[in-house]
């Protein structure tokens, strides 16, 4: 991991090259140009740590840019959304911008476009403009309206903006060259009418800019010197440069467009579109359901920040698409939340214990460590009494030697307290176990220092007094997706792949120590993995999502796993 933040990404060779013969340090800017449509997902915060990382690496400015051209799909909620992630995984933007901004600027431009002979009105239909567009091997033809006059244009296109014509009626195209090799600069379309309300200039507008004219131009105007994109834009480069040829003034700094590879998660979908069908059609409770792969979701789940940018950090960025293992992010939540989270007890399957020689009415409060890893993190009480609850499957009758938990006649260690031996148990009419009595030692006690506490014992249960467990609903949760790939099937729908059981709901107990803790508070339990409080927690009705287990169930990730 240390070699991956010693040695330079392509994107910082570039950049290095750049200081070397173009650019000067201050002329460094970047940006990071979400559209409003939807939440930030995993994939959104390697493009984030990618373009705030430079920032911080060259102590240069990055906006945060709303790339808000599509009125019919974007929100205010969105906005708001957007910037909370940002701020949440850490980063400081330096202004906050919106393309809308530049709609005056763009359409000045556009003009200029027109004047200059290189933009004219198209009054075809969608499907007439597709036909002429030939094919990669074949050549368009040219559109019956390409030599309308300079005059005709100006007019067209101010009735357009007037909002004298109907959605579908007329679009500007940038006259360029229907025989490109490069399809999409066959007369690309600019502006297309739309008569829609937008969540900032309201009214205002009914032509909206499409996003090739509108992104490379808004990084002109801020000035941006290098804009990073994913590769599907490789092909745009072509024309973002030459939409800047036609404002371009030499005096500024010219921004150039570099192209880095999407990141893919496993057993998840990471596109907005995508994830918008998953919230609307109920598979999931909202955009921050704890399965979600958005930064929200993976908040609500108990994921950390850091943990996010180690992930995004050790992936890093690639020139080649590729599957990376949710395994890998799971691995990087876990270690950080194995440094920064208190040790607590909580059972989700409970089966009673009743420690028959122990005093009735008698209780006991336990010195208890909070963390193994981090002495500073104190110690708390625990209180201990003469029924317990344990974990159902933490016993059985009869096993064999390699279980090292309890069953009859054996004996375990309880985390903290003390040594118990199982006697006998209760069965329902069903056969089902419902109550173990078990015997202790009453001078086992944990760190008493006494012979029979240092004895060795092989296994060590955790458990909660039955009288003061506080009752919580634990979730738990499972790859939201059966298929490591459901949205790269041929013929098949992603959401065929969708896990049924991906969620489950449990009433476990646990310790009195959790009565106070607060929304997000995290928490190890203690062989059960991490947990964190969801929002709709509260005082009455407990409620802990389970982040991770504590080891990989899924895939090994080769030797980092212990
Ligand atoms: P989606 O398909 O999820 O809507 P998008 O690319 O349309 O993704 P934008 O809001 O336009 O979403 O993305 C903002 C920035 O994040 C862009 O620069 C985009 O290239 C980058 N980005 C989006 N998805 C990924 C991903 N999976 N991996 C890396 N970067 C991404
Ligand atoms: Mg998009």
């Amino acid at each position: 991991m240390g070699e991956t933040s010693k040695s330079l990404n392509f994107i910082e060779q570039i950049i290095e090259e750049d200081l070397r013969s173009t650019h000067s340090k201050s002329d460094l800017r970047f940006r990071f140009p979400p559209e409003p449509n939807g939440y930030l997902h995993i994939g959104h915060a390697s493009s984030i740590c990618l373009n705030f990382g430079l920032g911080l690496r060259y102590n240069a400015p990055v906006n945060l840019r709303f790339d808000d051209t599509n009125p019919a799909k974007e929100e205010k909620a969105f906005v708001d959304a957007i910037k909370r992630d940002v701020s949440w995984l850490g980063y400081e933007w330096d202004t906050e911008r919106y393309a809308s901004d530049y709609f005056q600027q763009l359409y000045d431009w556009a003009v200029l476009l027109i004047k200059n002979g290189k933009a004219y009105v198209d009054s075809q239909t969608s499907e007439e403009m597709a036909v002429q567009k030939g094919t990669p091997t074949e050549a368009g033809s040219p559109s019956p309206f390409r030599e309308r006059s300079v005059e005709e244009n100006m007019q067209l296109f101010q009735d357009m903006k007037a909002g004298k014509f109907e959605e579908g009626t007329h679009v500007l195209r940038a006259k360029i060259n229907m025989a490109s090799p490069n399809m999409l600069m066959r007369d690309p379309i600019m502006y297309r009418i739309l008569h829609k309300a937008h969540h900032r200039t309201n009214t205002d507008w009914c032509i909206y800019p499409m996003y090739d004219w509108t992104h490379g131009e808004s990084d002109y105007i801020e000035q941006v010197s290098h804009s990073l994109c994913t590769l599907e834009f490789l092909p745009h480069r072509e024309l973002y440069d030459w939409f800047l040829d036609q404002v371009y003034n030499p005096a500024q700094l010219r921004p150039k467009q570099r192209e880095f590879a999407r990141r893919n998660l496993s057993h998840t979908v990471v596109s907005k579109r995508k994830l918008l069908r998953l919230v609307q059609e109920n598979v999931v409770e909202g955009w921050d359901d704890p399965r979600m792969p958005t930064i929200s979701g993976l908040r609500r789940r108990g994921y950390t920040p850091e943990s996010i940018r180690n992930f995004a950090d050790t992936i890093g960025i690639a020139k080649r698409e590729n599957l990376i293992d949710v395994s890998l992010l799971e691995f990087h939540v876990r270690e950080h939340l194995n440094k920064i989270t208190p040790r607590v007890m909580g059972v989700l399957d409970p089966l009673k214990v009743v420690i028959t020689n122990y005093p009735e009415g008698k209780e006991e409060w336990l010195e208890a460590e909070n963390s193994p890893e981090d002495e500073s993190m104190g110690t708390r009480k625990i209180p201990f009494g003469r029924e317990l609850y344990i974990e159902k499957a933490d016993f059985k009758e009869e096993a064999n030697r390699k279980f090292f938990r309890l069953k009859l006649g054996g004996e375990v260690r309880l985390k903290n307290g003390y040594i118990i031996k199982a006697e006998s148990c209760t069965k329902d009419d069903n056969g089902e176990i419902i109550e173990v009595q078990c015997s202790y030692d009453p001078k086992s006690l944990s760190g008493s220092g006494t012979e029979e506490s240092l004895r060795k014992i092989k296994g060590t249960l955790h458990w909660v007094s039955v009288a003061h467990a506080l009752p919580a609903e634990i979730r738990l949760y499972d790859r939201l997706f059966t298929h490591e790939s459901p949205d790269g099937q041929k013929d098949r729908d992603f959401m065929d792949f969708v896990n049924p059981a991906s969620l489950e709901v449990l009433t476990g107990y646990v310790e009195p120590s959790l009565a106070s803790a607060q929304e997000e508070e995290r928490f190890q339990f203690q062989r059960m993995g991490y947990f964190c409080v969801d929002r709709q927690s509260t005082p009455e009705h407990l409620i802990f999502n389970r982040t991770v287990g504590l080891r990989d169930s899924w895939v090994k990730i080769q030797g980092k796993d212990d």
